[in-house]
């Protein structure tokens, strides 16, 4: 199962984070509901409750739109591949090729 590509307008928006918005979790969640911080990101969608913290993704990106970010505790990864310049892609598909979990959607505004 990888990240619900109709998220932007399926689910909530539950906050901003470094530029970005945030979506509320699948429901039910793929992790503790205590534990899920739902999608990061709107042009370049991270499922952070999905990410593994392979890396990936910021290794392939050619411009930069992805920084680590500390999730301490979280069931799936302790990191997750943020989109803090999600402004900057170019849609390439790079990140969402190389993903090994399917958890990046990508859609052009
Ligand atoms: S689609 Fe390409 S440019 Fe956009 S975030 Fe992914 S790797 Fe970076």
């Amino acid at each position: 199962m990888g990240i619900d590509p109709n998220f932007r307008t399926s689910r909530q928006v539950t906050g901003d984070h470094s530029g970005h918005k945030v979506y509320a979790p699948a429901d039910p969640p793929p992790v503790p509901k205590e534990k899920a911080l739902g999608i990061h990101g709107t042009i370049v969608g991270v499922d952070f409750d999905l990410c593994l913290a392979d890396g990936s993704c910021i290794t392939a990106c050619p411009v930069n739109v992805f920084q680590w970010y500390d999730t301490p505790g979280h069931p799936a990864s302790e990191k997750k591949a943020d989109p803090i310049n999600e402004q900057a892609c170019i849609f390439c598909m790079a990140c969402v090729n190389v993903c090994p979990v399917a958890a990046i959607d990508v859609k052009p505004p």
